[in-house]
């Protein structure tokens, strides 16, 4: 296929069957189309669709986010993982006000150099709602035409992006690009799956060359797998009186970067410690079920305590420690399974609360 028959074939199947009702597909901004392209970037539509629509009550456009608190933004954040994508977006809208007038740049290598936005996800935005030719080369995308073009090689090495970049650029038409970006996105979510690829459905199948070898599933090259280290940490869930959990704020750089967490701990010796510090006297203790969380580097294994706290001089008096009301919650932004932990402090309590 040629170029032009390329990019026609995939305009023509977005015609009968591209999405078109997804929530930043309408009143289309750079702002949404952002917004969505940064949660989309390791999360599903499914999930997306959950917290974009709350996203964009709470903050509306590109001033709100900027002016937003931290912990508010950490806090609508929280469960899409990935944490370093909220801070990125906070640190991209204040830029967008303080320098650009609160308009987003119409320019592909300028929204390449905000915070969290790379040439892919620069290229989605200026398509999607600027209407500039510029390719994208996402995950979807990437396999779509690593089979097209049967490029073998794992993605993330330099040689093999450039080939994919190339062929990106080669395909995406002068006109109706918009489209043709969300179509190229929709055929590798729901046609060129990554098991099990629709071909027979699939507008490209006249000259995909994974196709005609029979061998889609081979492209693109997986990535050379490496074991993932194991580290275990013991997080206690200090329960005060009123039922509150003492939290800390993580420093703002590295693992969970400025979410509020849980303490951690090498072992039960480190508690009596923790306990000094915050002129705490401990009561019961007991175990947790325990959890393991996986980062993309290593395994966290959880082991988790319920320790009462049976008396407590002072409110914590530092500014980076608090007293998480588990009836009440604060609105803020928490590491995933500290959210799982607190709802599992809570259950507990009241199980113990009941008759
Ligand atoms: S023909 Fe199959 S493998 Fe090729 S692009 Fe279409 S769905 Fe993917």
């Amino acid at each position: 296929m040629s170029p032009e028959q390329f990019s026609a074939a995939v305009l023509d199947w977005y015609d009968r069957h591209g999405r078109k009702d997804l929530p930043w597909q309408q009143g289309i901004t750079p702002y949404r189309v952002w917004v969505s392209e940064i949660m989309l970037q390791q999360t599903q539509v499914a999930t997306v669709l959950e917290y974009f629509g709350r996203f964009m009550q709470a903050l509306p456009n590109v001033q709100a986010l900027a002016e937003a608190p931290e912990d508010e933004v950490l806090h609508l954040w929280t469960g899409l993982g990935y944490y370093s994508r909220a801070r990125n977006l906070h640190r991209t809208a204040k830029i967008v006000v303080e320098q650009h007038g609160g308009e987003f740049p119409r320019d592909v290598l300028a929204l390449a150099e905000l915070p969290g936005i790379g040439l892919s996800t620069a290229g989605a935005i200026a398509s999607l709602s600027m209407g500039l030719r510029a390719p994208i080369l996402d995950g979807n995308v990437k396999r779509v035409l690593a089979r097209y073009t049967a490029q073998s090689g794992y993605p993330g090495e330099p040689k093999v992006a450039r080939q994919l970049w190339s062929a990106a650029e080669r395909f995406t038409p002068q006109h109706r690009v918009g489209n043709y970006t969300q179509a190229m996105m929709d055929l590798g979510a729901t046609l060129c799956t990554r098991s099990k690829p629709s071909c027979l459905l699939c507008p490209l199948r006249a000259g995909c060359r994974a196709h005609l070898l029979g061998r889609e599933t081979d492209f693109p090259t997986p990535k050379p797998r490496k074991e993932l280290p194991q580290k275990r940490t013991l997080m206690p869930l200090l329960s005060n009186r009123e039922g509150a959990i003492l939290l800390y704020r993580r420093p703002a750089s590295g693992l969970w970067g400025g979410l509020w967490s849980l303490p951690e701990l090498d072992d039960l010796r480190a508690l009596e410690d923790l306990a000094a510090r915050h002129f705490l006297q401990l009561g019961e203790r007991r175990e947790l079920p325990g959890l393991t969380h996986t980062f993309s580097h290593f395994r966290l294994a959880i082991e988790p305590w319920l320790v009462e706290v049976s008396s407590m001089p002072h409110a914590v008096a530092e500014a980076d420690w608090l007293w998480y009301n588990l009836a009440t919650p604060p609105r803020l932004g928490l590491a995933a399974p500290v959210k799982k932990l607190l709802k599992r402090a809570a259950d507990e309590l009241n199980a113990g609360e009941s008759p």
